[in-house]
């Protein structure tokens, strides 16, 4: 073991515990739902992505399992390689018809959709111009590109800053290419992107757009289809991402757009070129989610309804849930200490939420992430409803 490595990491991880920073994850000990097993007890999970249950959907499970039965459990290879699974391109056929898009391309997580993505079609002759609350992914893909992107230089809008986003256009002119990247729905806070006027503007100024739909996917739009679909935007944006971890309830990511894109991501997208493809039963599992999206609409409908109802209850009890609309619900602290000490209360009252604190979000605006879902039972829901309520009224935060 190499001392100097040792002891930097040493001094690195006691800094993060210095500052709150340190992170160990629970664990589960009971599949994805809206109660779970966890650390050795029975909780209320507030914090899982997995909207509409289908991460433990009989229809799903059986998909997997006789996949595993017929395919076994590995690709073997690089998709480009060792062959692609026909299960695989008929996942990226279904993806597409789902889209409304000529073609997408599915990589193994959404996160190397974007480090796949970004840099394949930006080069040093152009500009990407971001908002300041875009996700990590998003943020370490635009790094990754030769082009253009840094904050110092002007080319990150404050938060749905259309005004902001249109004067950077405008300053944007002499490169070849301008790409504008937002998150689709926005992770910490849950609200919106104004995607009309994004794509309005780059359409005035000649530039391209990537909407990175991870919380959106199976959460907005036609059965769940994204952002472009719930504005109406079919056609107009340029570049989707879709997460197939998220709301799909198994793993991957995906790029939709034109036949011509997923072209050159298949030639230039590296995490692509050089990651092995999903084990069979990961395409087999998430065409079987697909189904139950499209034809059954009752895990859409009860994600928002207990998400509505959650929302409501939360304002009634005089929580700020900061704006969001859509079911990432932020419960209000400010304080990070305070926040840190409301998620450890919420554990011991039984319910698992976790504390957003800075630097995923800014000083001052800590908060308690939550997550209903259709795997929540009105009992998960109002169980945690008064937790969070008992919780507060011993701290008496501001909430
Ligand atoms: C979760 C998330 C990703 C990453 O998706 P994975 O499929 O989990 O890798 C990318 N972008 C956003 C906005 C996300 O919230």
């Amino acid at each position: 073991m190499n001392p100097t490595l040792q002891n930097w990491l040493a001094d690195e991880i006691q800094s993060l515990r210095d500052q709150h920073l340190y992170k160990t994850p629970r664990i589960l000990e009971s599949p994805a739902g809206g109660r779970v097993r966890m650390d050795g007890r029975e909780v209320v999970n507030m914090s899982s992505n997995n909207y509409l249950g289908l991460a433990n959907h009989p229809k799903v499970r059986e998909a997997a399992l006789r996949s595993v039965e017929e395919w076994g459990v590995g690709a073997g290879a690089v998709r480009w390689i060792g062959g692609t699974m026909k299960v695989h391109q008929d996942l990226e056929e279904r993806l597409a018809a789902f889209k409304h898009t000529e073609a997408v391309l599915v990589f193994t997580g959404g996160f190397t959709a974007n480090s796949g993505c970004i840099p394949a079609v930006t080069t040093k002759d152009d500009v990407i111009i971001s908002d300041e609350l875009n996700h990590a992914s998003i943020i370490d893909g635009v790094r990754l590109s030769a082009a253009a992107y840094k904050k110092s230089d002007g080319w990150v809008y404050p938060h749905k800053d259309m005004d902001a986003l249109e004067d950077c256009l405008k300053r944007a002119q002499g490169f070849k290419k301008r790409m504008v990247i937002t998150d689709g729905v926005f992770s910490m806070d849950g609200d919106i992107a104004p995607l009309p006027d994004i794509v309005a503007l780059c359409e005035r100024y000649d530039a391209f757009v990537m909407v990175d739909d991870a919380h959106a996917s199976g959460v907005l739009g036609k059965n769940g289809a994204g952002t472009a679909s719930h504005f109406d935007l079919y056609g107009r944006v340029d570049i989707q991402l879709g997460t197939l971890s998220k709301a799909l309830g198994v793993v991957g990511g995906y790029i939709a757009g034109s036949a011509r894109l997923k072209e050159w991501l298949i030639n230039r997208g590296r995490p692509y070129l050089f990651s092995t493809a999903h084990p069979p039963m990961v395409a087999a599992a998430l065409i079987a989610a697909l189904d139950v999206m499209e034809n059954d609409p009752e895990p859409m409908r009860r994600l928002w309804a207990n998400a509505k109802w959650w929302k409501d209850a939360l304002a009634e009890k005089g929580f700020d849930t900061m704006g969001s609309e859509t079911p990432i619900t932020p419960v209000y602290v400010g304080d990070e200490a305070a926040a840190q000490q409301m998620e450890r209360m919420l554990w011991d009252e039984g319910v698992y939420a976790l504390a957003i604190v800075y630097p995923t979000v800014a000083r001052g605006k800590a908060r308690i992430r939550t997550m209903p879902s259709a795997a929540h039972t009105e009992q998960d829901l109002a169980d945690a409803l008064a937790a969070f309520v008992r919780v507060r009224d011993r701290l008496a935060v501001h909430a």
